[in-house]
């Protein structure tokens, strides 16, 4: 039973696991795939916003070299105003050809030779846009990067518009972040600093370099870079995403806890295991069940099935439940019962037939020995004569004896036909041609008293019901005392007619009330003298009377004495 169930748990298990494995996947796949379609976003929105500043620089430096008045003071209060209309800018300014700051919306600046500018040289070698990495603000000393922008006229370098930008307010170029507790975003330059990071826009400038096993490395050189278990400095894990921002070379990133990616599978797994488990305990519950409910029951009746094939008739199942089991252990029971006391009655009747046709044979054995004896002795023959009576009546005994025996086993193959002979009859008729030659055997010593006062007629064989009252009235005298009453009454209730016959005999112990009309059944009663018998009588009448659809039973006398009784229906037309 148990190989059973875990021939059916284990591939369930098995499939179970690698449905979970795949959830997993499935959920970091799309992390993976979200990730990098919110790092291009970021590449795309910053790469927008460099392009709008070059153009913003071209318009400003325009605007500069087409002021004829030159006048410091108004052109300070225009980059002023130009910074002013745009958060992301610090700082604002137009320096001459040589890289010597000349205008600015900050006046800390101006006529700076700025030593930032690494990428002055670039212009002077022709490029137009150009940008720095991040460093640190010498005039806000807060974090930021230029971005610069050569005017030219007729290829000939006019001027150079820098703007320096407040990285702290870069947030709102970007797309609103994904709907999460631990994903966020940034920009690294291409010196490996983050430019900016959404999870910590103030990050202190010290902090800001990223480690040398970064992704973003890689992205710096141009790869997109997908990695699901990068372990952070607290020592979590991120599922992190670089691209590169191709035009600009530096790489934008996105990243989210890996625990709250798998949280969901993770949760799901939790219960369809705690499903799993459950159905497992089930299982093995429902097979411990079968196992105590059905199996072992079953092999009790096994072995009670073989203990009867050895001949143990003792064996019981003793079961105590109401269901089909129940029910079979019950009739099981039941037929061992049976068995038993077929058994046992089979004993009881080999030993009472032999006790029983010994008796007769002795004396048949005894009076022949005593004829052959007075024969050869010439005695005469008027004295043999009664010897020879009594060997007859002995011989008679002997074969009524045989004949019950006969028809009792006749009786336990079912062998008897007695519908062939039945017909309406009166009872009366019965009982007074059975109790007749009881009247005339004077030898009997016995009172019969009738008491019939009306007709009787049930449908019945006559031969039959005479056996039956017959053997009523042999018992009668049989257990009773000589000059004893015996009364035989015939009345009618309802629709039946009740015969019974009532002596003054012995009577029966209650408890055994029932059990004399078993197959050779005998009541013991160690003080009586036993009269002999085989125990058969009240069995065959028994099988008599519920053939004509009647009942039989046996009550003691309340003065002394038995009473055995039949109902049988009266005849309807
Ligand atoms: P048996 O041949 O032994 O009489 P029966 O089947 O006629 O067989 O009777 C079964 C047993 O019932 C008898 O052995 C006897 O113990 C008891 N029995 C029958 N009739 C009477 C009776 N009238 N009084 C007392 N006991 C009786």
């Amino acid at each position: 039973m148990f190989i059973l169930i875990w021939v059916a748990i284990v591939p369930v298990v098995i499939l179970h696991s690698m449905v979970i494995a795949s959830q997993y996947k499935k959920a970091i796949d799309f992390e993976l795939k979200s990730g990098e379609d919110y790092a291009n976003a970021i590449s795309v929105a910053f790469t927008n916003f460099i392009d709008r500043m070059w153009y913003a620089e071209l318009s400003i430096g325009l605007s500069i070299l087409e002021n004829s008045s030159h006048d410091p003071a108004k052109i300070k209060e225009y980059l002023i105003n130009c910074a002013d209309s745009e958060p992301t800018i610090l700082g604002i300014t137009w320096a001459n050809p040589d890289g010597v700051a000349v205008y600015s919306n900050n006046s800390g600046v101006a006529g700076l030779d700025s030593p930032f500018w690494s990428f002055y040289e670039k212009i002077r070698n022709g490029e137009d846009k150009v940008m720095s990495n991040l460093f640190i603000s010498e005039v806000s000393q807060n974090p930021t990067f230029l971005v610069a922008r050569a005017i030219r006229e007729n290829g000939v370098l006019k001027g150079i518009v820098t703007v320096a930008i407040n990285v702290n307010e870069l947030r709102g170029i970007f797309p609103p972040n994904r709907v999460s507790e631990t994903s966020s975003f940034g920009l690294i330059d291409e010196n490996g600093m983050i430019v900016y990071s959404d999870s910590v826009p103030d990050l202190a400038y010290s902090k800001r370099q990223i480690k040398e096993d970064g992704p973003a490395w890689k992205s710096l050189k141009g790869e997109v870079v997908k990695i699901s278990d990068y372990k952070i400095n607290d020592g979590t894990k991120r599922l992190m995403v670089s691209v590169p921002l191709s035009k600009l070379k530096w790489a934008a990133y996105a990243s989210i806890d890996i625990d709250e990616v798998i949280k969901n599978p993770y949760n799901e797994a939790v219960s369809s295991v705690v499903i799993m488990i459950f159905i497992i305990l089930c299982s093995f519950l429902m097979a411990l069940y079968l196992i105590v409910h059905i199996l072992k029951p079953v092999r009790i009746l096994e072995k009670a099935a073989n203990a009867i094939s050895r001949r143990d008739y003792t064996v019981r199942t003793n079961f105590k439940r109401k269901d089909e089991l129940g029910q079979t252990g019950l009739a099981f029971d039941h037929m061992t019962e049976h068995i038993q006391e077929l058994e046992s009655g089979r004993q009881l009747f080999l030993q009472t037939a032999a006790h029983e046709l010994r008796n007769p044979m002795t004396s048949i054995k005894g009076i022949a020995s005593l004829i052959s004896r007075r024969i050869s002795e010439g005695k005469p023959i008027k004295d043999t004569a009664e010897l020879i009576t009594t060997l007859e009546n002995e011989v008679n005994r002997l074969s009524k004896l045989l004949n019950m025996i006969l028809e009792a086993f006749k009786l336990q193959r079912d062998n008897i036909e007695i519908k062939a002979n039945m017909s309406p009859l009166d009872i009366n008729d019965v009982v007074q041609t059975v109790i007749k030659p009881f009247i005339m055997d004077t030898s009997n010593n016995r009172n019969f008293i009738l008491n019939a006062s009306q007709p009787a007629i049930v449908f019945g064989d006559f031969d039959r019901l005479a056996d039956v009252i017959r053997n009523f009235i042999d018992n009668a005298i049989k257990y009773s005392k000589d000059f004893s009453e015996i009364i035989i009454n015939i009345v009618i209730e309802r629709d039946d007619a009740i015969i019974s016959v009532k002596d003054q005999g012995m009577g029966i112990p209650e408890d055994q009330l029932d059990k004399i009309f078993s197959s050779f059944y005998r009541v013991k009663n160690g003080s009586e003298k036993d009269p002999g018998g085989m125990g058969l009588g009240l069995y065959i009448c028994k099988d008599i009377i519920i053939r004509h659809g009647g009942s039989i039973w046996a009550e003691n006398n309340l003065d002394k004495g038995s009473i055995f009784y039949i109902k049988l229906p009266l005849y309807k037309e």
